[in-house]
């Protein structure tokens, strides 16, 4: 990143638009005395009757003041889904720009790619499924735009060391995503921290795993004033819900619920895998900062069918690179795990 410039990275078209202006961009207050007579809105309360806030302040205001970044460093989205597909339609030239993304990882990053007309280089993990940085790196053309990291990564449920974050962070001049959805289970700091000293770093979060809140639908973006600032151009002026605003401040608020929830889930990750190593067809556990543990298994079909057949559905991750007869489980309740070890010390 040393001659990194934004300027070079968004795509022409973006870099010459003007925002959508919306009746509550022109206008903001939350002042009541005021009349609304400017969004063809329905006047009779429903309590969703107004358009939500776009620029969702009250809920960035918490999450700037959790995180220690500025307001000006957060876009919310629909879902991390919507916050990485707005980098896509940002900065990457469709039919002309790649990406680069790190198999096995979440399947999101390909589908979009492919959705938005962008070649996806696959460049495996190495066998400890940490980043081949050389082959990364190798790998960046003049319009290598986006490399993703997914730090714990889905599904090897591991963190990337920071020494190979680092390289690739200082020296490639794209964008590095690092996707931190797991990072609430994680004894490594968040790359949040390092945001300032990085113009090429941008970091997503959500609310669906650690917070508990997969059905409201919300993502985060951190990032430089300026990717966050393109960004909010091309997005839909009303994309995060005032239903999702409202649940999602509560639950932010609410730290020590938060807080309790994933302490217990910790536990529950360790008895988990301590059980796991009691059973006999499962050939290797694979150590995880996240809320699921990746199992290598003598034949990951028999077993998924057979959990199936016994009321419990886990994700078979065979077909994923590096994963021949691996499965996924997601660290549940307590009850639920006891199920899940009871389950499998009963097959045969
Ligand atoms: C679950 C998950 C997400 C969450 O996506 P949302 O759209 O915010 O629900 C993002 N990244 C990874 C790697 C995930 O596993």
């Amino acid at each position: 990143m040393k001659n990194f410039n934004i300027k070079n990275l968004v795509r022409p078209n973006v870099a010459g638009l003007k925002p959508y202006s919306s009746a509550r961009d022109e206008y903001q207050s939350t002042t009541s005395e005021m009349v609304f007579l400017d969004a063809n809105e329905n006047p009779f309360q429903t309590d969703v009757n107004r358009y939500p806030d776009p620029q969702q302040r009250s809920l960035k205001t918490e999450l700037a003041k959790i995180k220690a970044v500025s307001v000006e460093n957060i876009l919310l989205g629909n879902g991390s889904d919507e916050v990485l597909d707005l980098l896509f339609r940002a900065f990457c030239e469709p039919g002309k720009d790649n990406i680069i993304t790190l198999p096995p990882t979440y399947g999101m990053y390909k589908v979009l790619a492919n959705i938005n007309n962008i070649e996806n280089r696959e460049v495996l993990l190495a066998s400890d499924f940490e980043p081949d940085v050389k082959e990364i790196l190798n790998s960046v053309d003049e319009n290598t735009k986006m490399v993703f990291l997914c730090s714990p990564n889905n599904p090897t449920g591991n963190s990337f060391s920071e020494e190979n974050i680092l390289k690739i962070l200082e020296q490639f001049n794209g964008l590095v995503i690092i996707d931190e959805a797991y990072i609430d289970f994680s004894a490594k700091e968040s790359w949040v921290k390092k945001l300032k000293n990085y113009p090429n770093l941008v970091i997503t979060q959500t609310l669906s795993k650690a917070y508990g809140m997969a059905g409201i639908r919300l993502g985060i973006c951190y990032a430089s004033e300026a990717i966050i600032k393109t960004l909010n151009k091309i997005k839909p002026p009303y994309n995060v819900n005032e239903l999702t605003q409202l649940r999602a401040l509560n639950r932010v608020l609410d730290r020590k619920g938060v807080e309790t929830e994933i302490l217990d889930l910790l536990k529950e990750r360790a008895d988990l895998n301590k059980a796991l190593e009691e059973i006999s067809f499962i050939e290797k556990i694979y150590p995880s900062d996240a809320n699921f543990i990746l199992v290598k298994v003598d034949d990951a079909n028999k077993r998924y069918n057979q959990l199936i057949e016994k009321g419990i559905v886990i994700r078979n991750r065979s077909t994923q690179a590096l994963c021949e007869n691996t499965l996924r489980f997601t660290v549940g309740t307590g009850k639920e795990n006891q199920k899940l070890i009871m389950a499998l010390k009963s097959l045969k």
